[in-house]
This record gives C-alpha cells, sequence and structure tokens, in this order.
C-alpha cells in the first residue's frame, strides 16, 4: 500500500515542540489537581463509547462471543465515574478512523489525546470559568520557560486574555452562512465560546435547554484560523431524557443497554469537556499541520508507525 508512510517521516517533529508538548500536558495536570480534581487512568476498550455526530470505519475487536470497541472518547466512563469522585479528569487517546477527506483539515489525525475532564453537578459556566483559568495558568507558566522560543514560532499564546467572547451557534450561522466557524476563527484574534449548539448537530448526550431546540454545550474555538479546541456542556443524565434522546438521535439501544441500565440505576448530573492535546499543542507552537504537533502521528486515509 504506497499510502504507508515511512518511519522517517512519523519521526519528523521538532524536539523543542515535544518539550512545549509535554509541558503543556504537564502545567494542566497539575492546574486540575491543585483544583481538586484527580487523574483517573483511561479507558482503551469498552463494549461501550461515544455513538460521536458523524460517521468512521468501525474500529471493534472481537473477544469471546463479545466484542470491544477501541475509545472515541469516555464520555460515558466520565460520567459513571462521578459516581464515586467529583471532579475526574484523564489524558485519553482516543481512536476515530476518520474518512480521507479530514485528511488536509489540519488538525484531524485518526489516533489522538483529549484531556478530559468532568465535574459533578456542576454547570456550563463552571466548566468554561475552569477551562479559561486553566489556559491563562498554563499560558503564564509556560511563558518562562518557552516564552522567547515560541515567540521566534510566531506563537500567538502570550496574547491570549479570557475571559472569552461567547457567540451564540445560530446567530453566527444566520450572520456568516454554514462555514461560519472558519471564518469566524479566521478573523479572530482570541479564542472564543460557540454556545447553544442545535440538538440535531450533538450526540445524546449533551442536555437540552429550555428551547429543545439547542443544548447547554458549547465549542472552545482557536483564532487565527486554527478552529475547534474543545467540546464540552452539561449532560443528560436522568433516564426518560437519555432514552428520549437516543431514540431521537437513533441510536441502536441494544447495544447501549450496558450505559441505559447505569443510567436507570443512577448517574449524577454533570458537565464537563475534552480538550485535544495535539490541537493545543499545534495552536501554541503555531504549525501548520496537526501531524506536526505529536510523535507518530497518523493522518486520516494514511498508514503510519
Ligand atoms: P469532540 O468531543 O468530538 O469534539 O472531541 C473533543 C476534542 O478532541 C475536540 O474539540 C478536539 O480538540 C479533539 N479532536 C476531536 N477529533 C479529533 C481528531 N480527529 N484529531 C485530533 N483531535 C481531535
Ligand atoms: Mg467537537
Amino acid at each position: 500500500m504506497d499510502k504507508l508512510k515511512s518511519v522517517q517521516e512519523a519521526l519528523k517533529v521538532k524536539k523543542e515542540v515535544l518539550e512545549i508538548s509535554s509541558e503543556l500536558i504537564s502545567l494542566m495536570g497539575q492546574f486540575l489537581r491543585r483544583n481538586g480534581f484527580i487523574e483517573i487512568l483511561p479507558v482503551i476498550i469498552s463494549p461501550i463509547t461515544d455513538p460521536l455526530n458523524h460517521s468512521v470505519f468501525d474500529a471493534t475487536i472481537k473477544y469471546y462471543d463479545g466484542s470491544y470497541s477501541l475509545t472515541k472518547s469516555m464520555i460515558f466512563h466520565k460520567q459513571l465515574a462521578m459516581r464515586i469522585h467529583p471532579k475526574i479528569f484523564s489524558f485519553s487517546p482516543n481512536v476515530r478512523l476518520e474518512t480521507e477527506d479530514k485528511k488536509d483539515s489540519g488538525r484531524h489525525l485518526i489516533e489522538f489525546t483529549q484531556i478530559d475532564l468532568e465535574m459533578r453537578e456542576a454547570t456550563r459556566d463552571d466548566v468554561m470559568t475552569l477551562v479559561e483559568e486553566m489556559l491563562k495558568d498554563v499560558f503564564e507558566k509556560l511563558e518562562e520557560e518557552f516564552g522567547t522560543l515560541l515567540r521566534e514560532m510566531n506563537s500567538h499564546f502570550s496574547t491570549i486574555k479570557p475571559p472569552f467572547k461567547r457567540v451564540k451557534y445560530l446567530e453566527a450561522l444566520e450572520e456568516y452562512g454554514p462555514d461560519f466557524e472558519s471564518v469566524l476563527s479566521k478573523r479572530a484574534t482570541q479564542p472564543f465560546w460557540l454556545i447553544d449548539i442545535p440538538v440535531d448537530d450533538r450526540e445524546f448526550y449533551d442536555k437540552l435547554d429550555a428551547t429543545g431546540k439547542t443544548l447547554r454545550d458549547m465549542d472552545l474555538i482557536y483564532p487565527y484560523g486554527f478552529g475547534e479546541a474543545s467540546s464540552g456542556g452539561e449532560r443528560e443524565y436522568e433516564y426518560e431524557s437519555v432514552l428520549r434522546r437516543m431514540k431521537y438521535k437513533g441510536n441502536d439501544l441494544e447495544s447501549m443497554k450496558w450505559y441505559l441500565e447505569e443510567v436507570k440505576r443512577g448517574i449524577p448530573s454533570s458537565a464537563g469537556c475534552g480538550i485535544g492535546v495535539e490541537r493545543l499543542t499545534r495552536f501554541v507552537c503555531n504549525l501548520e499541520d496537526i501531524k506536526n504537533a505529536r510523535l507518530f502521528a497518523k493522518k486520516p486515509g494514511e498508514l503510519s508507525i
């Protein structure tokens, strides 16, 4: 298969980028621990995983009479973990076998890592405030060790000043048309929140708001055209609402029965988000393509080590 990339290609990542990425990971973990979070180990395989709102190639492994899915996101495990601890995070490896049309987006890999966090009984605002404070703290500390180097890389990180503007999804759609996210990201000089995303654009687990049309959720969008940084929101947690949303979305109830049983037994209300680590590294280091943000990067439509 001529789509196989060489090992040399997979190793074409600058030493400084790896050092900055390592520091980002460390600083985010430290910030969350200081704020009462504990780190849980990631789940790599499970009978249940995020159904996503777009289709990807299947990634399941047969095991005896059953099968495991490779984790697309830890959303359900985060919700269940809320029974044990009120604030958790994980550096969660996700496998999403994206189609090759995403190859040139500059921001898609088929194996990537989210810093995935969840807070019991929290609201969307709590999560947005936490992320703003985390980025402020992490960027200030990054400045000390890597400020000069990052300015040589023409990074925008030191100009980032939370709190970030909030933009309503439907208002942006009306004003700028279907490509609004990319239009707004390109013209922005600060990250911004995209809030109140329409129900049809998201999975069943983000909480429906009082309008019944949009969700209590949000995306964080990077400026200078770097696009989406994070998605998150408040979660559905009551059995009837979860079931209604799954049916509306057309999710396969049979394959989700383990989750549904637990929701019936009772899971806490929560809110959280996931921030792509490679995308954060790409933004901070001002990299053209996400493949240069980590070692052994795997782009859609290719095979790599
Ligand atoms: P999602 O819940 O699908 O929005 O994913 C959470 C976050 O993970 C996104 O906001 C991105 O930062 C990151 N992410 C999602 N898909 C990819 C991908 N294919 N490659 C790299 N990062 C991704
Ligand atoms: Mg998203």
